[in-house]
């Protein structure tokens, strides 16, 4: 787990003796598991622990509080529970149709009991005039009442109700099953366990003020109502306690990183905003900033003046302006004599960004550079010594940038854009080129849903730039069938006619690359087919091209050399071309929603009306109809994104890191929303109020972390 507790951090590790509580003996030690079952249970379920079989949760429970009058039986009825007198047992029929069949009788009506297998056993042991308590499902056989195969266990008048509790069905394997670990059998384990456990073996972890004000079942008290529950209303009550608790200390661990590195971090103090911000501002900033970006300039600008590192998730929809910030802090960080970089995925985006940065900079006393793998020896020679002697202000680049070779003078502010093509290694990479680390703005335009970031980027600081600049003319967005495609290629003919250009995408097949390139030179003749050259020209980019072959093709399609662009997903990201106004996207049902999102930001960037059209075959299954509607009726982002959550739960969305996180057991970030937001707004309550968890009421809540921290380590070993 990546966010147990890190470096900075005033918790120290576990020691060993905090492990000594009985939740983390191994399972085999269990009365009834064994070291065979124990074997089992560690393969199929990850039960390594006493604790992980606590935390084996049921997934349904069983009402057997109640016992039914069999004269109240309507065949209405699913599982019921019946209490009475057998009053007859007999083997009936012949060879495959041999059964046993029982009357159970109470002081209302009977029922009869039917089993077709074990029957030997069965009739040996049940006891004719005896009262039994049983429990099955219900059927209707010839009009009358009967449950086949039904539990059965001696009934004794002082036990006048059922059971106590309702019963846990738990999640078991095939495996299990045939091992004789079904759910019912493990509920036993899991019951033997809970006997086994006083209130001091699950001490509370959150802080009592808490749990008054929101009224939380004490921790030993939801895990005892969450497998064996009283009621549903207990079950409730437990399974509120214990998602708040998960999403609680999710926040409060990342809490901790985010405020360690608040206090404990060395940062650069940008302490004026100075002449090059404000001329530029003046004089050469060709719009008005919206609010969006005004709001998110405020919060960089307070966030690098405080002495602490700044490490920021900016997140805006494609178009919502995210350069402009970017160029506009590093003038910032100009004005306070520091270097700046900033960092694109591929080597055009780094072109288009150097191009519109030396545009909007002009007449500016500001040095800019540009280094890509392809950058020219003599020019790359002295663009190095120019960041090394500090006369360079903003640079640039791809990953060229992050090598050894470059060193900055004084580097104050690091920009990554386009984060998801990124790991987070790379970007500590951009902090080791100065003795104090610069501040980092990465910038993404995969909207994630807020939810998820409050879980994915919690330990990050997080700007949302969720306006787009006035005056844009939005996309329209189509659906059509595969037997439209004339129709398709004939509008696109008529876009060219006015001067305009079109991307072609097509799916990447998972399976194969070879199948990728076949599928793209189908697609690639076929549009040949409908235009011709010389009349039309085509670029295409592909995942076999080497960069310079991608770059050569992009190049021609931005300088309006080619008008279609027929590509597999390469394009997605970033790549700025203000004359394309359509984008076909064939076989979109293939496509995720985010996906799908980001290849329509490709067009809509002029001045001109754009089109979307999305190319599916006839059969479409529900979620891919869900998507494709969503895509139609909306052009916003972030509401894109959480569809997609919705749709695709978060283990999946691309661009969330370390999804272990959202691995919460019981809570999820899409149905219980309301509990993340409370926990999260506690959270950051408590670490404002006690940052370093020193108080004696957040005492339980230490120590529980602590020794969390060592538990994991322990039960992995194992
Ligand atoms: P993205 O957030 O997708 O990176 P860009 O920074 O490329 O968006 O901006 C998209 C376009 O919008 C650019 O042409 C940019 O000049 C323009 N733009 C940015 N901010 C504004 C604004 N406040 N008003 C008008 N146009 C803007
Ligand atoms: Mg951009």
């Amino acid at each position: 787990m990546q966010f147990l507790l890190s470096l900075h951090l005033p918790l120290k590790p576990a020691r060993i003796s905090q492990l000594s509580s009985i939740l983390s003996n191994p399972i085999e030690y269990l009365k009834g598991v064994g070291p065979l079952r124990g074997d089992l249970l560690k393969k199929e379920l990850n039960i390594f622990t006493f604790n992980d079989l606590l935390e084996h949760f049921p997934y349904r429970h069983i009402d057997k509080t109640e016992i039914k009058k069999i004269g109240d039986i309507t065949p209405a009825a699913d599982f019921i529970q019946v209490a009475g007198k057998i009053v007859s047992c007999e083997m009936m029929g012949e060879k495959r149709g041999k059964r046993l069949v029982a009357e159970l009788r109470d002081d209302t009506g009977s029922l009869e009991l039917t089993w077709f297998q074990g029957i030997n056993w069965i009739q040996k042991n049940i006891q004719v005039g005896q009262s039994y308590l049983v429990f099955g499902k219900l059927s209707y056989f010839m009009g009358s009442p009967q449950i086949t195969h039904p539990e059965t266990e001696l009934f004794t008048p002082e036990k006048k109700d059922g059971k106590n509790y309702f019963e846990p069905v738990y999640p078991a394997t095939e495996k299990l099953k045939v091992r004789g670990l079904n759910g019912r059998q493990i509920g036993k384990l899991v019951q033997t366990l809970i006997e086994l456990l006083h209130e001091k073996d699950i001490p509370e972890n959150i802080p009592d003020t808490i749990i008054k004000q929101l009224q939380l079942l004490p921790r030993y008290d939801a895990y005892m109502h969450i497998h064996f529950p009283a009621n549903t209303e207990m079950h409730e009550k437990a399974l509120t306690r214990l998602k708040f608790e998960e999403f609680f200390l999710a926040q409060v661990r990342l809490g901790l990183i985010r405020f360690g590195r608040h206090r404990y971090s060395k940062g650069i103090v940008f302490s004026r905003v100075g002449e090059l911000f404000h001329t530029f501002y003046k004089n050469h900033l060709p719009f008005e900033l919206t609010g969006a970006q005004k709001r998110v300039l405020k919060e960089i600008r307070q966030d690098t003046a405080k002495g602490f590192q700044m490490n920021r998730l900016l997140q805006g929809d494609v178009g919502s302006g995210k350069t402009i910030v970017a160029l506009l802090c590093m003038l910032l960080a100009a004005d306070n004599g520091y270097q700046s970089c900033m960092m694109a995925p591929t080597g055009i985006l780094a072109q288009q960004h150097y191009d519109s940065l030396t545009a909007l900079l002009k007449g500016m006393p500001v040095e800019t550079g540009l280094l890509t793998g392809s950058t020219k020896k003599a020019m790359r020679k002295e663009l190095l010594a120019k960041a090394a002697n500090g006369s360079l202000h903003i640079l640039t680049g791809t990953h060229a940038l992050i090598e050894d070779q470059v060193q900055f003078n004084k580097l104050g502010f690091a920009v990554v854009d386009e984060q998801h093509r990124f790991g987070v290694a790379q970007r500590a990479k951009l902090w080791e080129k100065g003795e104090v680390p610069p501040h980092v703005l990465v910038m993404t335009a995969t909207p994630i849903p807020r939810t998820l970031a409050m879980t994915a980027y919690g330990d990050l600081d997080y700007s949302i730039m969720d306006e787009l600049p006035p005056g844009r003319i939005p996309i329209t967005t189509v659906h059509r069938y595969e037997t439209a495609r004339s129709q398709v290629m004939d509008f696109i003919k008529a876009e060219i006619q006015k001067g305009r250009q079109a991307y072609i995408i097509f799916p990447l097949i998972e399976e194969s690359e070879k199948m990728n390139y076949e599928n793209l030179m189908k697609g690639y003749e076929n549009v040949k087919a409908y235009f011709p050259e010389p009349k039309y020209w085509i670029s295409m980019v592909h995942g076999k091209m080497n960069a310079d072959q991608k770059d050569a093709n992009m190049q021609r399609f931005i300088q309006k050399d080619t008008q279609i662009m027929v590509s597999t997903t390469v394009i997605e990201v970033g790549v700025n071309v203000p004359n394309a106004t359509v984008m076909v996207i064939e076989s979109a049902e293939k496509f995720g929603l985010s996906q799908l999102h980001q290849l329509r930001g490709r067009v809509g960037r002029g001045g001109e009306k754009s089109y979307c059209i999305l190319l599916t075959g006839n059969k479409l299954s529900a979620d891919a109809r869900e998507r494709l509607k969503m895509m139609c009726a909306t052009n916003d982002g972030f509401a894109i994104a959480e569809k997609d959550l919705e749709i695709r739960g978060p283990g999946d969305i691309e661009g969330t890191r370390q999804s272990g996180m959202l691995n919460f057991k019981l809570a999820s970030i899409v149905q219980d929303k309301h509990l993340l937001d409370l926990a999260k707004q506690y959270a950051e309550n408590l670490l404002n109020e006690d940052p370093e968890l020193g108080l004696a009421v957040n005492l339980k809540l230490k120590n529980y972390l602590q020794q969390q921290k060592g538990q994991t380590l322990w039960s992995k070993i194992s």
